[in-house]
């Protein structure tokens, strides 16, 4: 059980606001997508959710209870960052589960959750390999099994495609869709491209320029579009 709220949420960076009042709900076992073009927002909104980023004004809600102060390891959250943040020198067992280590997980246990993620990610044979020795999909799955074996509440997303190429990427969105339904997590997935917002989100947010143009399902922002910037955007992959 995952639901996340946020109430008015800003941010500023010395007197420039770039977040302006954000509200939002995001239901239990949602996958929800902040779509957008590069600036407007998107990772600095999910870095305050993972306590990443002080918030600046507004109130932010995981289950009811406020998040704000609460630093970013006692949220329960998980976020999946670009597949170039794995350790180079480690294998991917050792990759995944090397937060489980930090936190004194036994061996055991340890053992038991990189080998339940390897199984939902098709690592198992590649255990025992380096991040270098593996393709771009495959690391960017091993970046994602850092996540899945901490058992976060909810898991974010910040354009985790994006250093794929275009097969690939189409490949990973399937992947990422039947992960969601295995996981049965709450999961927000940043990106700015109109494509994977549309084909993976359960509900679409639109923002520009640090403000939200539209909240919908796929199917409402392309049949009923707020207003010209939604219908540009989600009309008009590039
Ligand atoms: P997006 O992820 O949608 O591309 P960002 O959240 O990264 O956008 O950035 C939103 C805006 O905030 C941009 O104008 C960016 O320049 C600004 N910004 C982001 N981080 C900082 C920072 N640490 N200091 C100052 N400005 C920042
Ligand atoms: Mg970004």
């Amino acid at each position: 059980m995952a639901t996340l709220q946020m109430r008015d949420i800003q941010k500023s960076y010395g007197g420039l606001s770039v977040i302006k009042g954000i509200d939002l709900e995001v239901a239990d076992r949602e996958l929800v997508v902040f779509v957008g073009p590069s600036g407007c927002g998107k990772s600095t909104l999910l870095r305050m959710i993972a306590g990443l980023e002080d918030i600046s004004g507004g109130d932010l809600y995981i289950d009811g209870k406020r998040m704000n102060e609460i630093g970013p390891a006692d949220r329960g959250l998980a976020m999946v960052f670009q597949s170039y943040a794995l350790y180079p020198h480690m294998t991917v067992r050792q990759n995944m589960g090397f937060a489980l280590k930090l936190a004194h997980v036994s061996r055991q246990e340890r053992e038991r959750k990189v080998a339940e993620a390897a199984r939902i990610l098709q690592l198992e044979p590649y255990l025992d390999r380096k991040p270098g020795q593996m393709s771009g999909g495959q690391r960017q799955r091993v970046a994602i099994g850092r996540a899945i074996v901490r058992n976060p509440k909810i898991f974010l997303f910040d354009e985790p495609l994006s250093n794929l190429d275009a097969a690939l990427r189409g490949q990973m969105r399937i992947e990422l869709a039947r992960l969601h339904e295995e996981l049965n997590a709450t999961m927000i997935y940043v990106t700015h491209d109109q494509i994977e917002a549309m084909t993976m989100a359960d509900k679409i947010v639109v923002l520009q320029a640090g403000r939200i143009e539209q909240v919908g399902t796929p199917l409402q922002l392309y049949h009923h579009p707020a207003n010209l910037f939604v219908a540009g955007f989600i009309g008009a992959p590039r």
